[in-house]
């Protein structure tokens, strides 16, 4: 029986220490159910079995009130800056006391809740929040529910781990979506769910910890620097954050602090700045603390992600579909480690909504997107002065009179030939959603239109590289990358040209559905209505606006000309593509991972032929450094060019 148990503690501990920690589940929820389910019934009929690290343990219960613990060691705070000067000094004055320039470890200051936890012979005993640093509240029921935590440790270790207990932003946002006092932040939320009397609560929200910072007072090892302490307890089982770094100097710890000041928002969890410690132990110890703080480490705070500035001016932005949309000009600030000079105001409903008018004291705020956003109007005496303002009535581009379509809040110019809406398609055929063409962007764009040179995608392919040396700045060697990216994206499969052609309504996911229920082009214009609308994922509405677009007589000849100037229009799935038969290559250059007899064999054992000269019949020219005439040569045909990546993939590798 005891063995039974023991087994099914360990393989739970394990699958749970895989799914959380790792972040790499190894099976399914049910399975994982079912042995816990087995657990749970041999215990109840055995309570005498049961062990503090056992997996049922994490279930929580009631606590009538929260303990004071006197931590075993003090929580030290941090000092902290806003100021790259000031890290600097830090460093001079650390690596004067200790005789040289020390290493340091970075790492992100995780945005949540302080915790200690203790582990006697590798079980998890005690955890309480960190409290004022001297004493704290007994929270240990609560947080082992928290399923990053191990309750047992994978080696045996007397060692106390200090960590920060977060919320992702993503259950964040849908616990807010469910619950009827939203919190204010994923850090309140983390604290509110922590902070539970019934543990039962807590284990029902989503909770993580990265544990930052062990003492160990016995184990098999004992690491001599703070990294490699964080590694040894990862071996241990704890969750570490990934995104540490070792540096030899503050320069790379700044690099550090930079780098993350914009990355942090592609997280799933704040991060309000960067902690930077002195690696070594010894180092360390000889620093010493003063009364609130280790003089051995220092916090990087990230500027703020909120900031108000004044609104200067409303300028019109058109999007592909016609949509115009309002773009606020702003006085430039500083804003979470960017300057900040232009930001998105919505729509114009939102505009009359928060009663923005020029002239106003804006609140901008920056978060997961790249563009920030004006939030509401702060304080401006003058507001009442200032003109409402009014939403355009006429395309400053083209001087189209503008629409409101049904159900929709954006005015939309509808002129089919308004130059800004060509040139926003133009934009978008090159973006890496649709045809993913590099060293082609706005300011390529707007001048190859201006010279009358690129009107309509199909246009891009008709350009020699000697058209791109009409452009400011632009010198034989980026013309000749223009033309070659250009060239190499008729080889992108058929829903990324889908995508690029922005069809109304039809995005990359759309086209996708679409390229996966017609795999050619042909198919695709051939259906009819209820064909499409029937796809599933598709419906009416989009069935409809895919259906007049294959319709319309200047699309169709549009379409005409990318099969003259070499677009094959198959649903090419390159990964997928097992047959190659009836398609011919030829290989120039000197390949990375094979040799052009191995890529040749390749080729041949899915059935497709090898040719040494590039011919009009040559369906694929694959093309690796340095390579010859037969490049120029399929230029010129119009073959396909891939490279050696390109090629891999459709060879499903
Ligand atoms: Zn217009």
């Amino acid at each position: 029986m005891k063995n039974r148990i023991d087994f099914l503690k360990e393989e739970l501990n394990k699958y749970a220490y895989n799914y959380y920690v790792l972040d790499n589940p190894l099976i399914s929820d049910f399975e994982y159910d079912k042995l816990f389910s087995e657990l749970k019934e041999i215990e109840d009929a055995h309570p005498e079995l049961i062990t503090s690290d056992s997996p049922t343990q994490r279930v929580g219960g009631i606590s009538s009130s929260f303990a004071e613990v006197k931590h075993k060691y003090r929580l030290y705070s941090l000092d902290n800056t806003y100021n790259y000067d000031e890290l600097k000094k830090w460093y001079e004055r650390v690596s004067k006391e200790c005789g040289y320039n020390v290493d340091l470890v970075c790492e992100l200051k995780i945005d949540g809740l302080a915790i200690a936890l203790n582990y006697k012979d590798g079980i998890f005993i005690e955890g309480a929040t960190r409290g004022d640093g001297i004493a704290g509240e007994e929270i240990t029921q609560n947080l082992k529910t928290i399923k990053a935590i191990p309750l047992k440790l994978f080696q045996k270790a007397d060692i106390a781990v200090r960590g920060e207990i977060y919320m992702p932003i993503s259950s964040f946002e849908k616990l807010n979506k469910e619950t009827e006092k939203p919190f204010a932040n994923p850090r309140n939320a983390a604290a509110g769910s922590l902070r539970q009397l019934d543990s039962t609560v807590t284990a029902k929200r989503d909770l993580s910890m990265f544990t930052y910072t062990a003492i160990i007072e016995k184990a098999e090892c004992e690491p001599k620097t703070h990294w490699d302490s964080l590694q040894y307890i990862k071996k241990l089982g704890f969750k570490t954050n990934p995104n540490i770094r070792l540096v030899r100097d503050i320069d790379g710890a700044i690099e550090f602090c930079k780098e993350w000041e914009n990355k942090r928002f592609s997280l799933d969890y704040a991060t309000d700045g960067v902690v930077i410690k002195v690696n070594n132990f010894a180092c360390q110890r000889e620093l010493g603390f003063t009364s609130r703080a280790p003089k051995w480490a220092t916090a990087f705070k990230f500027p703020p992600e909120e900031i108000s500035t004044k609104l200067l001016n409303i300028e019109l932005g058109i999007g592909k579909t016609g949509a115009v949309t309002p773009v606020a000009i702003l006085e430039p600030v500083l804003l979470a480690g960017s300057t900040v000079a232009r930001a998105s105001l919505h729509n114009f409903d939102e505009i009359k909504r928060l009663d923005i008018r020029i002239g106003d004291r804006v609140l901008i705020k920056k978060a997961a997107e790249i563009i920030p956003k004006v939030i509401k109007i702060v304080e401006t005496p003058e507001h009442e002065q200032l003109p409402v303002y009014e939403p355009p009535a006429y395309c400053p581009e083209c001087g189209y009179k503008l629409e409101t379509r049904e159900g929709e809040v954006n005015l939309y110019c509808v002129n089919e030939k308004c130059p800004s809406v060509l040139k926003a398609k133009l934009e978008y055929w090159v973006s890496k959603e649709a045809m993913n063409i590099d060293f082609i962007g706005p300011s390529v764009i707007s001048q190859l239109f201006a010279l009358n040179l690129v009107k309509a995608p199909q246009d891009f392919y008709k350009l020699t590289e000697a058209d791109f040396l009409k452009l400011d700045l632009v010198k034989e060697k980026s013309a000749s990358n223009m033309y070659n990216s250009i060239q190499s994206s008729k080889s992108q499969p058929l829903s990324r040209f889908i995508t690029a052609l922005s069809i109304r309504h039809v995005g990359k996911e759309t086209a996708e559905i679409l390229t996966g229920a017609f795999p050619t082009l042909e198919t695709l214009m051939s259906a009819n209505k209820d064909a499409l609308a029937e796809t599933e994922g598709i419906g009416e509405k989009i069935a409809q606006s895919i259906y007049e677009f294959f319709h319309n007589e200047e699309n169709k000849k549009m379409l005409e000309e990318f099969k003259k100037l070499g677009f094959v229009f198959e649903n090419r799935n390159l990964k997928r593509t097992a047959e190659l038969a009836g398609n011919t290559f030829v290989l120039t250059g000197t390949l990375q991972t094979m040799t052009r007899d191995e890529a040749g064999d390749k080729i041949k054992a899915k059935g497709g032929k090898v040719s040494s000269s590039v011919s009009k019949k040559t369906s694929y020219v694959i093309a690796g450094e340095n390579p010859g005439s037969k490049l120029d040569k399929a230029k010129d045909l119009g073959v396909i060019i891939l490279n050696e990546q390109d090629f891999l993939k459709m060879i499903g590798e």
